[in-house]
């Protein structure tokens, strides 16, 4: 059986971007006889505001969208990501650091998929690990994995290569896990078969695959779905002027209606779908 989630941070209001997101994979589970959950992402700490998820169940049902079951929150999973961590410390592949982001800009290392790649500094060393951030040595890491594959529905089949993001923070300070463990450890935990989410995640999903081989969790298959852009390219988002969902709902729009335009790639002026990812392996 497919099932496929939705799975927002509540660190802003959801858009239009996200109810397209939602309607992917809430559309792609019930095409398919499947269940669709909703998952929210609560665990940044610095971040997360709680009024927030009231609202994001308001918008999913104004469009339309049931979710099957209650919704889940990380923020009560808090012991699957410590038991994870402490499984890969046990295997020695993570290890403390205390850089700050200054430190990592300061040794200006490459620039990998998600910015500065952390040049290593603490791998080696012995670090106070009271309050430090725990980060994976990807080399160890890959080399333990072996080579992975995974497959994505538009793109194709994938080579994982996550060892471009360099030596990753998996456990933080600031939040009891970083996105990639608590939602490959999600994923696994809810029976997730088809992750679904926008292209902008794509590369996330190298890393992910990797902290599936090495927690031994089953795999799914992905779909990366096109982003919804502004006339300039832009990924959407609020500061750019693109009312959010709740402003939409609040001002009395047909929910309903929103949906179907979305479905049928009608999109408000100057917002288009951008083209997904290419099947480069
Ligand atoms: N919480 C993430 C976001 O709002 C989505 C994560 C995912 O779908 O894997 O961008």
């Amino acid at each position: 059986m497919i099932r496929t989630r939705f799975a927002p941070s509540p660190n802003g209001s959801l858009h239009l971007g996200h109810a397209f997101s939602a309607i992917v994979a809430h559309d792609l589970a019930r095409a398919a006889g499947g269940e669709f959950l909703l998952r929210i992402e609560d665990i940044d700490g610095t971040r997360s505001r709680a009024e927030l998820v009231e609202e994001f169940l308001a918008d999913l049902q104004w469009l339309g969208l049931q979710w099957d079951g209650v919704a889940v929150h990380q923020s009560q999973r808090l012991a699957s990501y410590t038991g994870a961590g402490q499984r890969l410390k046990a295997m020695g592949l993570l290890y403390a650091c205390r850089c700050t982001r200054a430190d990592i800009a300061a040794a200006a290392g490459e620039l990998g998929p998600d910015g500065p790649v952390y040049p290593g500094t603490c791998r080696g060393r012995q670090v106070d690990p009271d309050g430090a951030a725990w980060r994976l040595d990807m080399a160890a890491a890959v080399s333990r994995a072996g080579p992975l594959e995974w497959i994505d529905a538009l793109a194709g089949p994938q080579r994982a290569d996550p060892a471009r993001f360099g030596d990753i923070v998996l456990l933080r300070k600031e939040a009891p896990a970083s996105y990639h463990l608590a939602a490959t450890l999600d994923d696994a935990a809810d029976g997730i078969a088809l992750v679904t989410r926008g292209a902008d995640l794509f590369e996330a999903s190298h890393i992910h695959r990797l902290l599936q081989a090495l927690l031994g969790l089953p795999v799914p298959r992905w779909h990366h779905h096109g982003l919804l852009v502004e006339g300039d390219g832009r990924k959407l988002a609020k500061r750019h002027g693109s009312p959010s969902l709740a402003e939409r709902r609040l001002a009395g729009e047909d929910g309903l209606a929103l949906a179907a335009a979305l479905r049928a790639h009608r999109f408000p002026a100057g917002i288009s779908l951008a083209e997904g990812v290419s099947g480069e392996p």
